[in-house]
């Protein structure tokens, strides 16, 4: 044992004493973490509000009563107004096809920013199409039609992020692709990797379009029978039904909790999750796990007395789902007050098992980081990769930021994720305090052995 620990002291740099005092002092923090499940209370009082999504009160509510909380925890809080688009989905949803003189009804909701079809509802034939080259290859098939997109999951995937990378387009420029075809509307398969009853939502663009045409999702079990169903009727008739609308924009806000520095205190450490969420469930995952771990990770950091030399500063974005308003505010703000980030850390991954963390930063800062990881591997926090670090960090982005995404276990995430089914009971209390407890090991290691670049 001796011999390892020296070994690993040599490696990282530490002296044999320090690694050991370093050893205890972060089980401290995950034990902490687990006995008390502060983060987890707070997801429980967030999600309570309901679903958040920009521009809806229960939005700007939820920042308002986590001001409070961070007030009453002795932080330095402001609001930053945001102005947000406020789009809303209007009454529920209706979709059917009729199949041998049988309805069978199907789930879709719209997608996020979708024009509503025609009041008395749209009818169609449908065609499928399973590919964008297929697309490219159509010349008036989509023609008064409604196009299916059907393009799966790739489930040999093992981040599951990367699956829902390659499949996002259908539903992110789906109508916009098939409008130019002539198509009159568009069912997007759910960008789930089970097969279930929810349908998925999520943003789209019409960016450039001639001609908005309305948009749903439809769940991953509908679409697989919708599939079966087309290859026995290809003339089969589609109805829709939506009217989501889009009103003017409103002032929202981002969250920013700050504890100055004891020694540095002009060197800040930023960590955060976006607020909002979509408004079929209450944003339990996406992002309020997040938002929740930001929180807790400088809660816990508090409670040990282990608080940084440097600033640290809690920010809940406001609207990364619509497009990254809070971030870019936020951006904006802090170049123009001259604050200067040395790291940013992000939770924008689910409230599941953390399993690693992804960094991007200048390579000497790199290799220092995955020296720590022996520190954090018998927690389970064991993959360090180079993937990206977070989308609403991304826009703080300079030569000498430290940028950090936690990366928890992904094979659940997009069961959940957009849909009804991202609520407070898909959080487990244990896995999402192990991801606080990783992020506040991680400002604590990195501000302590001064891992920033200069
Ligand atoms: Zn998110």
């Amino acid at each position: 044992m001796k011999k390892l620990l020296v070994l690993t002291a040599f490696i990282t740099g530490l002296s044999v004493q320090a690694q050991t005092d370093e050893t205890a002092t972060i089980k401290s923090i995950y034990t902490h973490a687990l006995t008390k499940q502060q983060g987890y209370e707070w997801l429980r009082k967030l999600t309570g509000m309901g679903g958040r999504l920009a521009g809806s009160d229960e939005a700007t509510e939820a920042v308002k009563a986590f001001q409070k909380v961070a007030d009453s925890l002795g932080f330095t809080t402001q609001l930053q107004e945001v102005t947000v688009p406020h789009w809303v989905r209007g009454p529920k949803e209706a979709a059917y096809y009729t199949l041998n003189g049988q309805r069978y009804e199907v789930a879709v909701r719209a997608l996020g920013g979708s024009i509503a079809t025609p009041a008395e509802g749209l009818t169609a034939e449908v065609v499928e199409i399973t590919s964008f080259e297929q697309l490219d290859t159509m010349t008036d098939e989509l023609e008064g039609r409604i196009a299916f997109y059907n393009m799966p999951m790739d489930p040999a995937f093992i981040n599951t992020f990367f699956a829902y990378g390659s499949a996002v387009k259908q539903r992110y420029v789906g109508a916009l692709e098939a409008s130019k075809k002539g198509a009159v509307g568009v069912v997007a398969r759910s960008l789930s990797s089970s097969i279930n009853p929810y349908p998925h939502t999520g943003s789209m663009t019409y960016a450039g379009a001639d001609q908005q045409i309305p948009a749903c999702a439809i769940s991953t079990l509908h679409a697989e029978q919708l599939s079966r169903d087309l290859k026995a009727n290809p003339k089969l008739e589609f109805f829709m039904q939506m009217a989501p609308r889009e009103l003017d924009s409103v002032v929202s806000y981002n969250l920013v909790a700050e504890i100055k520095g004891s020694e540095k205190p002009e060197e800040v450490i930023v960590i955060g999750g976006h607020i909002d969420s979509w408004d079929l469930g209450t944003g339990a995952h996406d992002d309020g796990a997040g938002c929740m771990h930001s929180l807790d990770a400088v809660w816990l950091l508090k409670e040990l007395d282990l608080l940084p030399k440097r600033t640290l500063r809690v920010v809940f974005f406001m609207n990364e789902e619509f497009g990254l308003n809070g971030a870019k505010v936020y951006a904006q703000r802090s170049k123009e007050e001259g604050i200067d980030h040395v790291i940013a850390m992000e939770s924008d991954a689910g409230g599941f098992t953390p399993r690693g963390i992804s960094m991007v930063a200048p390579d000497s800062i790199i290799t220092r980081i995955r020296k720590l990881r022996d520190y954090l591997e018998p927690y389970g926090v064991h993959e360090f990769s180079e993937t990206g670090a977070g989308a609403d960090i991304s826009q703080l982005k300079s030569d000498d930021l430290v940028m950090i995404g936690l990366r928890p276990d992904s094979h659940r995430y997009f069961e959940v994720h957009h849909s009804s089914q991202d609520v407070l009971a898909q959080v487990n209390a244990r896995e999402l305090e192990l991801g606080s407890a990783t992020l506040a090991a991680l400002i604590y290691l990195l501000d302590k052995y001064d891992i920033v670049a200069l």
